[in-house]
C-alpha cells in the first residue's frame, strides 16, 4: 500500500475514530509524512498505532497522543507556540502547519540538528530552534520571545516547571504530561485573567523531561 493511503488509514482509524474531528488538524496529519521522521529501517511501521524509536533512547510519540495534545492546545493560525522536546521534528511540522510560528527546544543536539535539517528541506520557514534545557523555556533562544500563546511539552515532568508557567501568555494554553517517570496524566493549564485553570485528560506515558525543573539526568 502507498504511504499516502497508509496515512489516510491512520487518520481514519487511529485519530477520527477516537473522536478527533478538527478538519485543519486532520488535514495536517494527512499532509505531514510521518515516515520521513523515523529511521529508514522503521519506515514500514510509520503509520502503525504506536511510538517508535528515533535514536538517543528517545521516541516519536504515538500519532493519536500527538493529535490529542494538539487538539487540547486549541491552535489558531495566529499562535506562537513553544514546543519542548523536538525529538524527530514530526510534531514540530504539524505545529508549523497549524500555527504562525514554532519555537522548539531539544536537549539532545544530534536530534535537534537532524530535525532542523529535515524541516528545512521540507520547506518549513516558521520554525525557530534551540538546543538546551526546555524546562527553562525559550531562555537564550533567538529570536527573543518571553510569552507564548501555546506551550506543548512532549516529555514527562515531575511537576509543572515554573519557568514555563511564567512564559505562558494571557489566555494561553499549556499541555504537559506530569506524574512519575513511569506513568503520567495529561494536564492542560489555561491562563485566564491571571488565574491558572488546570484540567486532567487521563493517563499517558512519556519519556522523562530532564533538566533543572524536571528529572535529573
Ligand atoms: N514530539 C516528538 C516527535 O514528534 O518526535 C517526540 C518527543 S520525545 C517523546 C521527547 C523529547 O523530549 C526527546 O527527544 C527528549 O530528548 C526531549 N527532552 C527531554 N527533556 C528535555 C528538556 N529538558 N528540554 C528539551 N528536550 C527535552
Amino acid at each position: 500500500m502507498k504511504m499516502m493511503d497508509r496515512r489516510r488509514l491512520m487518520v481514519e482509524n487511529q485519530i477520527k475514530r477516537r473522536g478527533i474531528y478538527s478538519e485543519e488538524l486532520l488535514a495536517a496529519f494527512i499532509k505531514v509524512e510521518r515516515h520521513l521522521f523515523v529511521p529508514e529501517d522503521l519506515q514500514h511501521l510509520a503509520y502503525e498505532d504506536s511510538p517508535l524509536k528515533i535514536g538517543g533512547g528517545q521516541t516519536i510519540s504515538q500519532p493519536y497522543i500527538v493529535a490529542l495534545m494538539l487538539e487540547l492546545l486549541e491552535l489558531k493560525k495566529s499562535d506562537r507556540v513553544l514546543e519542548i522536546g523536538t525529538g524527530s521534528g514530526y510534531q514540530t511540522a504539524l505545529l508549523a502547519e497549524l500555527a504562525e510560528a514554532v519555537f522548539t527546544v531539544e536537549r539532545i543536539e544530534t536530534l535537534l540538528l537532524r530535525a532542523k535539517k529535515l524541516l528545512t528541506e521540507l520547506g518549513y520557514r516558521n520554525v525557530n530552534y534551540l538546543i538546551g534545557d526546555g524546562t527553562q523555556g525559550w531562555k537564550g533562544g533567538e529570536p527573543q520571545c518571553d510569552k507564548f500563546d501555546k506551550i506543548i511539552v512532549s516529555a514527562a515532568a515531575p511537576e509543572i516547571p515554573e519557568s514555563l508557567i511564567q512564559q505562558l501568555g494571557e489566555n494561553g494554553i499549556m499541555v504537559i504530561p506530569a506524574g512519575s517517570q513511569f506513568s503520567q496524566d495529561l494536564i492542560v493549564i489555561k491562563r485566564s485573567n491571571d488565574e491558572l485553570i488546570t484540567s486532567n485528560h487521563g493517563g499517558c506515558t512519556f519519556v522523562p523531561l530532564i533538566g533543572k525543573e524536571g528529572w535529573r539526568a
